[in-house]
């Protein structure tokens, strides 16, 4: 481990960021979905304006970009970029965030004060085994967090604020980039990477201290749209085929021990109904497809449609459409074209003092999407903990070694350039 003399700002950094709400909404039609985010996002641009990164800005759909200069004179370092997500979760609120530290952690449950049925219990949160002598910053147990992802908003900063303020390390060009909307699954739909101009990127994003994520799901969305036959119920007798009826036989004949989010874990996929509508007449059902391989999900698609067939043989004049739209595709594919991307960052980690773990996500990433847009971009993580949920939490001393691998990683892409 390479020591490096960092006077940390992340906590605080953290405590002052996670007070604003930045909320994202599915519902909203605009970019970013919720103005509030652009709180947070002027704020960012001008700690960065006053750290000196003169190019620091937010853009009108809520996006901060700046450059960190390079310290180097070799001319072939790749530029890297860094990236974080400012917004949070709809699924829980995040207005009026009381942030608190529970200094030197000894083990057991956390009990959150404002409302004490809120308890981060140590038998339900393994990781917290990891954190004895550290601090752990928690809610009041009223709102979420926030540590996803404002925990790698402040630790990108803090590693800005070390690099600029110690000249003589050596690295190459490095990007910032934070984001809007990324809980709502939009959040590089407005993302320049021509303006951006990086080589290789990394969201710090991910969950325990030392993990680099590399590979995510495919997605698929399915809609199954089914033509019934209508009639007046008196007068049905051997005519009514009701589409009600027709979607719920659909869903109940698909496999029920396997291939479903409650039966799989690891590198298992599964296909997953998450809406369902309809009259006498016609019926909709939507659904997402999951898989680590591109054959995998073509199974689902085909176990779909064989589940569909099987199902409306027994009505023959009702009609059936399956339309199948690609949401997003494991960055693997992309970022295995780039070895030094992987062995950069274990060796950062390794260097933060930390024992590098790498492994998938059973989801996807702003990194997912970007890798397919050019820029490659696994996930390292930013040591969030329980998000989306008024457990969440985060230790002081997870938020450093990620500032430390941050910086590591700038220094060795310059060493091995
Ligand atoms: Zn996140």
């Amino acid at each position: 481990m390479t020591s490096l003399p960092i006077n940390h700002t992340v906590l605080e950094r953290f405590l002052r960021y996670v007070v604003i709400d930045t909320q994202s909404d599915p519902a909203s039609p605009t970019c970013p979905s919720t103005e509030k985010q652009k709180d947070l996002g002027r704020l960012l641009a001008r700690e960065l304006q006053e750290l000196g990164l003169k190019d620091a800005h937010l853009d009108e759909h809520g996006y901060v970009y700046a450059t960190i200069p390079a310290t180097t004179d070799k001319k072939k370092v790749p530029v890297i970029c860094f990236c974080s997500h400012m917004d949070t979760s709809p699924d829980c609120t995040g207005e009026n965030v009381r942030p608190q530290v529970v200094r030197n952690y000894q083990g057991g449950d956390i009990v959150l004060p404002k409302d004490r049925t809120q308890i981060i219990r140590a038998a339900e949160h393994p990781a917290l085994a990891d954190q004895i002598g550290n601090d752990i910053v928690t809610t009041d147990g009223t709102t979420l967090l926030g540590a996803d992802n404002k925990a790698g908003v402040a630790e990108i900063m803090d590693a800005a604020k070390f690099l600029v303020d110690n000249a003589q390390i050596r690295h190459g060009t490095i990007k910032i980039l934070f984001t809007p909307d990324e809980e709502i699954g939009r959040g590089v739909d407005k993302a320049d990477l021509r303006k951006l101009g990086a080589d290789f990127g990394y969201t710090i994003d991910g969950e325990s201290a030392g993990h680099l994520e590399d590979e995510t799901f495919s997605a698929d969305g399915a809609t199954i749209h089914i033509e019934g036959v209508s009639t007046h119920p008196g007068f049905a007798k051997g005519k009514m085929e009701h589409a009600i009826k027709i979607a719920s036989r659909i869903i109940d004949a698909l496999p029920k021990d396997t291939c479903s989010p409650e039966t799989t874990e690891g590198r298992e996929g599964f296909v997953h109904p998450t809406g369902i509508s309809g009259t006498l007449e016609s019926a909709t059902i939507q659904l997402i497809m999951r898989d680590f391989t591109e054959q995998g999900l073509k199974q689902k698609a085909a176990l779909l449609e064989d589940t569909i067939k099987e199902v409306i043989k027994d009505y023959p004049r009702s009609t059936y459409r399956l339309t199948i739209k690609e949401q997003y595709r494991n960055m693997k594919e992309v970022v295995d074209r780039h070895p030094e991307i992987v062995e950069n960052a274990m060796e950062a980690i390794r260097r933060a003092g930390l024992k590098p773990i790498r492994s998938s996500i059973r989801g996807g990433t702003d990194g997912s999407r970007l890798s397919f847009m050019g820029l490659p971009c696994p996930n390292i993580f930013a040591g969030e903990h329980a998000f989306h949920s008024r457990l969440e939490w985060v230790s002081v001393q997870d938020m450093q070694a990620a500032v430390r691998t941050i910086v590591h990683l700038a220094m060795i892409f310059e060493e091995r350039a």
